[in-house]
Order: structure tokens, then C-alpha cells, then sequence
């Protein structure tokens, strides 16, 4: 239990949103609060406005300069806080979905005026597979939203998320004048572009007291007072327990823009939100205040600088300390290695650091030793559990268009698909390559990058498949015989993991029902 102070006083979470909602605008404001950057406006949106493979690079070239904004660590009150970019395009999802594996709880951002979206829900899938707890935040409280009551029933069925306000509006668009913090019991007003102060709050122990008329006019007072009686009836004080369980959201209404709501939320972060968590391994469960250093890669970036064709393995710590220049184990490749300049993020700085505790995310320099679920560990062999691979939605054959450099584009659909861009699978009939996506922006991006940093021109050339299940079955003759019927929906994933290519809905729902020894998994554990 050598590491327990640093280990308590760690948090590491992302924000997680559809697109425009204020992601990037509560970031900043959080990056203000901890003192981070001084001024607004110094987040960039990892946003693509356009459906544009150049507006994708041109991101991503920056984001090779300051991969800073992959990770971004602050400090607030005494508590260091890691918190993990997720990217904003639904066509990177998967990226998202693998960040979520190395943060131990999540900030949820929903538009008080388009209330849940599409987005919102499949992240919040991948939270609820492994019960992470989430805190909503709903934004823009400043334009005309959505009557509150039903914008938290609507949450409360579309997300199966049981809710618990934790403040609560007094109107929204031009008329809003502020929250009411149930558990502070106190008033604060709106203004907007606050500052990070105290400034506009009012002590409002008793809610009858007519220093509330006076600050927000009587009918408001008069609707608040209903309000929270029937909020309060319902809901009482906040269960921490269920929250740390994934079974219970605190919600926090406000403006992120306006800087409005965002200091309580995080006040409140700090003080319900999980420490480092303990993990699932292969072979064991590993407490997060064990001695021996360990931890996993979530995540690898890319230098799309031709000129720097490093890349940076993001490894989440899980225990122990690590260490600069200390040789450690690398499971899969059964290999020691050592980083001379690991990076942190503090300040978003890349800084060279000497050490980093459970929770952090270090920054490793990376020749192509590394994949995705990749775990270091200081001898003993295990892996980290539970980081998933989601079947794909689009399929598309790798046709080869310059066959003096085949060898360099195997090289890079290899490399590629390690750092986790997308699935490859080579269909059992044929032989063929297929490259399997979630979005179609991700096939122009490796065809761009094939030929930039490989030299390799490949051609896509789509296929009819709806999805691919991985299959497994207790049964290995079964599974056998429907592997030599289906040779041609078959294929092997790069660890040789048997998938299904369904071509409809139809043909799945047959198989399965035809097939009911086989079963049929929607995602992978790369482990
Ligand atoms: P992201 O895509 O989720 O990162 O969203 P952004 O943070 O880029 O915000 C999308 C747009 O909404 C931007 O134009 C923001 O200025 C705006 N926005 C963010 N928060 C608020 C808010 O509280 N009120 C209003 N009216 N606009 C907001």
C-alpha cells in the first residue's frame, strides 16, 4: 500500500457527448477552474465540421503537434485530475469506446434543446457494459429548452439512467435565472460570462423565505417552491453508493458557455467521483494499491507528420509506480523494455516525466512495438480484461493496385489496424482482405495514410455485409460444421478469432435461430 496517497487523490474521467453539445466548451471552463490555461478559447474542437478526409487530417496534424489534447491534466482543490479526450466524429467511435476503458468514471453533456441524440446513446451503452458512473451535465440551460421534467424523463427511458438533480433551473432561455443547489440548499443566479467566483449565490436555507421573491420575482419563487418540494419528495439525498455502482446519475443543470453550473458539478466531482479502480486481468484480480507497477494501452496516435513517423502509445497506470529509464515486461511480444521519455500532460504540456501513479495516462514514444490492449507489467504475465472490439458496420475488400508494393501495404494495414483505425479480417473463401469500419470517413483515412506513410495505393471495393459476430461455441464439431457450410461469410480476425458476416438483420436472426449451439457476440475482448 505504498502508493495510497497519490492513488487517493487521482481522478480520471472523460466527457463524453453527440456532437455540439458543449463538450469542448465545459473542457475549457473545467481547464480554467484548475488553472490550466488562462484563457477562453484555447481548447480546440477536435470537432470535423465537414464529412472531409482533409479536415480530418488537418486535425489530426495538429493533434501530432500537440497530442496534448489527447489527455489533459489539471489540478482542482488538492485533487489531480486526468481528463481524456474522446474524439467528436461518431465515424472514430470505436476510439471513444476504448477511451472509456481507461477512465474509471464519466461527465455526460446533453443539449438541453435536442434533449438525448444519437450519440448519446450508443456511449452510454459502452458505459452501462461496464457500470461506469456518470454525472450529467445538461447545457445550454441559456437557450429554450425543453420543459425540465420532461427533459429528465426522456433521459431517465432513453438511457435506462436513473437520475438524481442535483441542482435544479429556474427557467431557461432569456428567462433563466439560475439553479437551486438541493444539497447546499442555496440560490445561484445567473449572469452570464461569470467568472469563476461565489459572487452570485444566496444562502437559502428555508425556500419560504421571501429573499427568494426578491431575488427571482414571485411567480419563479412560487414555481421553485413546487418544484423542489416535488423534487425533493421524490428523490431525497443522493445514494454515493449507487452512484460509484453506475446505477444512479447526480445531474447538474447549467451553461457551459457562460461558465454557469460548471463550478458545482465539479466541486461535487471531486467529492463523489471514483478514485483509480481496481481491474480484471487474464489470470487475476489486480488491486490498484498493489506495489508492482502495472498497466495497458488504450490508444495510439499516429504522427501523420511524414517527417516524424513516431507514434504514442497513451498507457493508462493500474498499480505501482512507474518509472522512467525501468525496464519492464511487455506480455505480448514476452520482451523487456524501458522508456527514456515518457511524456505526462500536465498543463497541456507534453513534459518529460520521471514517474506516474495509478490513474494517470502516460505518453510512450512507439517504433511499432505496441497494440491496443497491449499491458506492461514488471515480470508477471497477465492482460487486462474487458477492452473491446465492436463488430463493425461497414465492410470493404482491399484491392491491391500496386503489386511491386505489396509487402509495404501488409505492413500498414498491420500497423494500422493495431493502433485500432479498424478491424481486418481475412474471409476462410478467398483469401481475401477486408477492412471492417464503423464509419466511412475511416476508409478515406487509411487509404490516404497507406499511400502517404506506406507508398501502398490500395483501392476499396465494398461488400454486403451488414455485420460481423465474433462465434464461439462449446461445441467445437458444431462450430466446425458451420465454419465449412459458411465459408464464405467466415472469416478470421487478426488473433484468428472466428467471425460471422451476416449480409441482412435476416440472415443473422436465421443462423442464430438455426444455430443455437453457436453463440453469436456483437463485441470482442481483444483479451
Ligand atoms: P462539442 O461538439 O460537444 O465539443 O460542442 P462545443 O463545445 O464545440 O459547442 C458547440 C456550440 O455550442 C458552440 O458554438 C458553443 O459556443 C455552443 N455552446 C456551448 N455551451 C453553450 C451554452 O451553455 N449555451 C449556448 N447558448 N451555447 C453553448
Amino acid at each position: 500500500m505504498k502508493f495510497t496517497n497519490e492513488i487517493n487523490r487521482r481522478r480520471t474521467f472523460a466527457i463524453i457527448s453527440h456532437p455540439d453539445a458543449g463538450k469542448t466548451t465545459l473542457t475549457e471552463k473545467l481547464l480554467l477552474f484548475g488553472g490550466a490555461i488562462q484563457v477562453a478559447g484555447a481548447v480546440k474542437s477536435n470537432k470535423i465540421k465537414k464529412h472531409a478526409t482533409s479536415d480530418f487530417m488537418e486535425i489530426e496534424r495538429q493533434r501530432g503537434i500537440s497530442v496534448a489534447t489527447s489527455v489533459m491534466t489539471f489540478e482542482y482543490n488538492g485533487t489531480l485530475i486526468n481528463l481524456l479526450d474522446t474524439p467528436g466524429h461518431k465515424d472514430f467511435a470505436e476510439d471513444t469506446y476504448r477511451t472509456l476503458t481507461a477512465v474509471d468514471s464519466v461527465i455526460l453533456v446533453i443539449d438541453s434543446v435536442n434533449g438525448v441524440e444519437d450519440q448519446t446513446r450508443r456511449l452510454m451503452e459502452v458505459c452501462r457494459m461496464r457500470d461506469t458512473p456518470v454525472i450529467v451535465f445538461i447545457n445550454k440551460m441559456d437557450r429554450d429548452g425543453k420543459n425540465r421534467f420532461d427533459l429528465l424523463e426522456e433521459v431517465e427511458k432513453e438511457l435506462s439512467l436513473h437520475l438524481h438533480p442535483m441542482t435544479w433551473p429556474i427557467n431557461s432561455g432569456k428567462d433563466f435565472k439560475g439553479v437551486y443547489d438541493l444539497d447546499k440548499k442555496s440560490l445561484v443566479l445567473f449572469t452570464a460570462n461569470t467568472k469563476a467566483s461565489d459572487e452570485d449565490v444566496v444562502e437559502i436555507k428555508d425556500l419560504s423565505n421571501n429573499i427568494l421573491d426578491e431575488k427571482v420575482g414571485e411567480a419563479d419563487a412560487n414555481t421553485l417552491r413546487d418544484d423542489v418540494e416535488l423534487v425533493d419528495g421524490v428523490y431525497g439525498d443522493l445514494d454515493v453508493e449507487q452512484y460509484l455502482k453506475g446505477k444512479i446519475a447526480p445531474v447538474f443543470f447549467g451553461s457551459a458557455v457562460n461558465n454557469f453550473g460548471v463550478k458545482e458539478m465539479l466541486d461535487t466531482f471531486i467529492r463523489i467521483a471514483p478514485l483509480p479502480q481496481s481491474r480484471e486481468t487474464s489470470i487475476r484480480h489486480l488491486d490498484v494499491q498493489e506495489d508492482k507497477f502495472s498497466g495497458f494501452v488504450f490508444k495510439i496516435h499516429a504522427n501523420l507528420d511524414p517527417k516524424h513517423r513516431d507514434r504514442i502509445a497513451f498507457l493508462r497506470v493500474c498499480s505501482g509506480r512507474f518509472e522512467r529509464n525501468k525496464y519492464y515486461h511487455h506480455v505480448r511480444l514476452d520482451k523487456d523494455v524501458r522508456f527514456s521519455n515518457p511524456y505526462s500532460f500536465m498543463a497541456r504540456q507534453k513534459d518529460v516525466i520521471e514517474e506516474a501513479f495509478p490513474g494517470d495516462v502516460v505518453g510512450l514514444f512507439d517504433t511499432g512495438n505496441f497494440k491496443i490492449g497491449d499491458t506492461i507489467t514488471e515480470g508477471e504475465d497477465f492482460y487486462f480484461t474487458g477492452i473491446p472490439s465492436f463488430s463493425p458496420e461497414l465492410f470493404k475488400e482491399v484491392v491491391n493496385k500496386d503489386p511491386m508494393k505489396t509487402k509495404q501495404l501488409e505492413k500498414g494495414l498491420l500497423q494500422l489496424t493495431d493502433e485500432g483505425v479498424a478491424q481486418l479480417f481475412t474471409q476462410f473463401g478467398g483469401n481475401k482482405k477486408i477492412i471492417g469500419c464503423v464509419g466511412e470517413l475511416q476508409f478515406e483515412v487509411i487509404q490516404y495514410r497507406l499511400l502517404q506513410e506506406y507508398g501502398a495505393s490500395a483501392e476499396f471495393r465494398s461488400m454486403p455485409y451488414y455485420k460481423a459476430c465474433w462465434i464461439t461455441s462449446e461445441d467445437q464439431k458444431k462450430l466446425d460444421e458451420f465454419t465449412r457450410f459458411k465459408t464464405n461469410n467466415i472469416a478470421a480476425d487478426k488473433d484468428g478469432h472466428l467471425v460471422y458476416l451476416a449480409q441482412s438483420e435476416w440472415f443473422l436472426n436465421t443462423e442464430r435461430q438455426n444455430n443455437p449451439d453457436i453463440e453469436f457476440h456483437f463485441t470482442s475482448e481483444i483479451h
